[in-house]
C-alpha cells in the first residue's frame, strides 16, 4: 500500500516532464530501430523512422516537447546516415538535405498539431461557455421568479394578518359594546333590536373569517395535493341558481342586478360543493370588481362541455395581468382600495382542471370582465 502511494507520488510529480524524457528517449529507439531495419535491408527512408516519434511526443506534450524531439530525431538521423556511410566522412549534401527536411517537418508538424489542439481546444471551450450562458440564464430566472414567490407571500402575509385581524377586531367591539351596555346602561335604554344588529353583524364577521380560514385551507390542501373531489350527477344549472340565490340579499342591499340566462338542465359529473364554490368566488369577484353595474350570467351546453359564464361591466383586468392572477396570492388591484387574499381564482382553476375542464378570461380595463368556465359532461377521467 505504502509503496503504491509512493510510486503514484513519484509518477505525479514526474508527470509534466514525461514528454520531454519521451523527446529523448523516443528518437533514440527510432535510431536502433532504424540500424536494425537497415541491416536487413537498403531499401529504407530513415526519416520515416523519426517522424512518428516527433508526432506522438507533440500530440501528447505540445510544442516545446515536439520541437525538443525534432532536435533530438535530427541528431539521431544525422547518427544514422553517418553510421551507414562512414564515420570519418565529410556530411554529404543529401545528408544535409535529409536532416534539414527532417528538421523543418518536425518543426512545421509541432506548430500544426499545437496550432489544431489550441483551436480544437477553443471550440471546446466556446461550447462550454455558450452552455454555462444557459446555465447562468435559467439560474438568473428561477431567481427571479423565487425572488417574485417571495414577495408575493410576504404581501400575503402581511395581507392576510390584517384581513383577519379586521374581521375579529370588529366582533370584539361589537361583544364589547353589548358588554358595557348590558352591565353599565339601564337595561331599558338597550333595545333588542340594537342587541340584533350587533349580533347579526358579528355573525357576518365571523363567516368572513370562516371563509378566509376555508381558502387558505384549500391553498394548502392544493400545494400538498390533497384536494379530494367527490364525484356525483350534478345539475349544473341548479348550482348556478342556488349560488345565485345566496347572494340575494347582498345583490339587493348593493343594488346590483344579476341577469342569468339558463338552459333547462346541464347534467354533468363533479363535485358539487366544490363548483359551487368556484361560481361563489366568479360572483363575488363580479359583484367585489363590478362598480355597481348589472352582471350577467350564462350556464348552458356547448360542444359535449356544460358552461358557465360570469360577466360583469366593471374595473377589469390589464392584459399583462390576466395570466398572474390565477397565480397563488397575485391580484391586480391594490389592497388599500379592495380586501382580498388573492386566492380565490387560484383555488378556481385548480378545482376546474382537477374536473378535466378549463376556466378562462377575457376583460379590458374599464370595461369588465367574463370568466368562462367549461366543464367535461361525461365523468372525470384521472
Ligand atoms: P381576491 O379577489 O381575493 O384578490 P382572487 O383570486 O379571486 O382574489 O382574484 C385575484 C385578482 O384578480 C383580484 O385581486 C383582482 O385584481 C382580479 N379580479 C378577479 N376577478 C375580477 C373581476 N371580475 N374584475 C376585475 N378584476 C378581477
Amino acid at each position: 500500500m505504502r509503496m503504491k502511494h509512493f510510486l503514484q507520488k513519484v509518477l505525479g510529480n514526474a508527470e509534466p516532464f514525461l514528454p520531454y524524457a519521451s523527446a529523448l528517449i523516443l528518437p533514440t529507439i527510432a535510431l536502433f530501430a532504424a540500424i536494425a531495419v537497415s541491416s536487413l535491408t537498403r531499401e529504407i527512408t530513415p526519416i520515416l523512422f523519426f517522424l512518428p516519434t516527433i508526432v506522438v511526443t507533440a500530440w501528447y506534450g505540445g510544442i516545446k516537447p515536439g520541437a525538443l524531439s525534432t532536435t533530438v530525431s535530427s541528431v539521431c538521423l544525422t547518427t544514422y546516415l553517418f553510421y551507414l556511410q562512414d564515420f570519418s566522412s565529410i556530411p554529404q549534401i543529401p545528408t544535409l538535405t535529409q536532416v534539414c527536411l527532417l528538421l523543418a517537418e518536425g518543426y512545421l508538424i509541432s506548430i500544426a498539431i499545437e496550432s489544431y489542439k489550441h483551436t480544437s481546444q477553443q471550440a471546446v471551450y466556446r461550447k462550454k461557455e455558450k452552455e454555462y450562458q444557459t446555465y447562468i440564464a435559467h439560474l438568473e430566472k428561477e431567481k427571479e421568479k423565487t425572488q417574485g414567490e417571495v414577495k408575493a407571500r410576504d404581501e400575503f402575509l402581511s395581507i392576510a394578518s390584517h384581513e383577519l385581524r379586521t374581521p375579529l377586531t370588529s366582533m370584539l367591539l361589537q361583544l364589547q359594546t353589548a358588554l358595557n351596555n348590558i352591565q353599565n346602561v339601564s337595561l331599558a335604554n338597550f333595545s333588542v333590536a340594537n342587541l340584533l344588529n350587533m349580533l347579526e353583524s358579528a355573525e357576518q364577521q365571523s363567516q368572513r373569517l370562516t371563509r378566509m380560514i376555508n381558502d387558505l385551507l384549500n391553498v394548502s390542501l392544493i400545494t400538498t395535493g390533497r384536494l379530494d373531489l367527490e364525484i356525483e350527477e350534478t345539475d349544473l344549472v341548479v348550482i348556478v341558481k342556488d349560488v345565485i340565490n345566496r347572494f340575494a340579499e347582498k345583490l339587493d342591499r348593493e343594488k346590483i342586478t344579476l341577469e342569468l340566462e339558463a338552459e333547462e338542465k346541464v347534467l354533468l359529473f363533479c363535485d358539487k360543493l366544490r363548483i359551487e364554490q368556484v361560481i361563489t368566488n366568479l360572483i363575488s369577484n363580479a359583484i367585489k370588481y363590478g362598480n355597481g353595474k348589472p352582471i350577467h350570467g350564462i350556464v348552458g351546453k356547448h360542444n359535449s362541455t356544460g358552461v358557465v359564464v360570469i360577466k360583469d361591466s366593471g374595473i377589469g383586468i390589464p392584459k399583462d395581468k390576466q395570466k398572474l392572477i390565477f397565480a397563488r396570492f397575485e391580484r391586480a388591484v391594490s389592497s388599500q382600495n379592495y380586501k382580498g387574499l388573492g386566492v380565490g381564482l387560484y383555488i378556481a382553476e385548480h378545482i376546474i382542471h382537477a374536473h378535466g375542464g378549463t376556466i378562462s378570461l377575457s376583460s379590458s380595463p374599464a370595461k369588465g370582465s367574463t370568466f368562462t368556465i367549461r366543464l367535461p359532461l361525461d365523468r372525470p377521467k384521472y
